[in-house]
């Protein structure tokens, strides 16, 4: 699939229908989930399993599938899973989604990890810390995006992995809780690559 097409097809998948506070839901825009899956095609890393921790309703994990991997999803809301499955059923493509703790969940024979996680910017949410560690701990490689800034952290925290891409890139963040007063708000994130090979 060419990745306009990619592109068009996420744009129409169902988003979070009653976004949760705590868990920080935000869904990756349509545009940047094809840049990190297309650039992540062209090294072959979907050449095998693909796994999106915290999947939401989908777009990460069905893109990976859409290109060819073999893709799991796993997320804690049962709401927003729901929502991802049916994401997947009307596409007609395959993906398992796994409901699970990301902290806690086993999962093996996994190549390459995709994942938006939270940023942390809740107070409690635990942020992106037991992302990166289950990322690191199951992939080979990693596609993760985070809050720009972040860099420092991010390279010390995935020792011995190795962040070899960082791109920085603007991140719509459509108005979803009450607290944003503007529809669209534009933030700046960093998409990783990170290599544990
Ligand atoms: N990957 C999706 C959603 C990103 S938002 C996308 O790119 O659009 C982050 C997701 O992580 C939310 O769906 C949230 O419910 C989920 N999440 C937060 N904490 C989690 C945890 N501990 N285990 C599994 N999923 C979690």
């Amino acid at each position: 699939m060419k990745k306009r097409k990619l592109e068009m097809t996420l744009e129409r998948l169902e988003g979070f229908t009653a976004p949760d506070l705590r868990l920080e839901q935000y869904s990756t825009p349509a545009g940047i989930a094809s840049d990190l899956l297309y650039s992540a095609l062209m090294r072959g890393d979907l050449d095998d399993t693909v796994c999106d921790l915290g999947c939401g309703t989908g777009v990460l994990a069905i893109g990976a599938a859409l290109l060819g991997a073999r893709s799991v999803g796993v997320e804690l809301d049962p709401v927003a899973l729901k929502t991802a499955e049916e994401n997947a059923r009307r596409l007609g493509v395959e993906v398992e989604f796994v409901r699970g703790d990301v902290a806690t969940i086993n999962l093996k024979n996994v190549s390459t990890v995709v994942m938006n996680p939270p940023f942390g910017a809740q107070k409690g949410s635990g942020g992106d810390r037991a992302f990166l560690q289950k990322a690191t701990e199951i992939g080979e490689v990693v596609y993760s995006i985070h809050n720009a800034g972040s860099e420092g952290f991010i390279r010390r925290f995935v020792e011995p992995c190795k962040v070899e891409e960082v791109q920085r890139v603007a991140f719509p963040l459509k108005r979803s809780f009450q607290f944003h007063s503007k529809d669209v708000e534009m933030i700046e994130v960093e998409l990783y690559r990170i290599s544990c090979r």
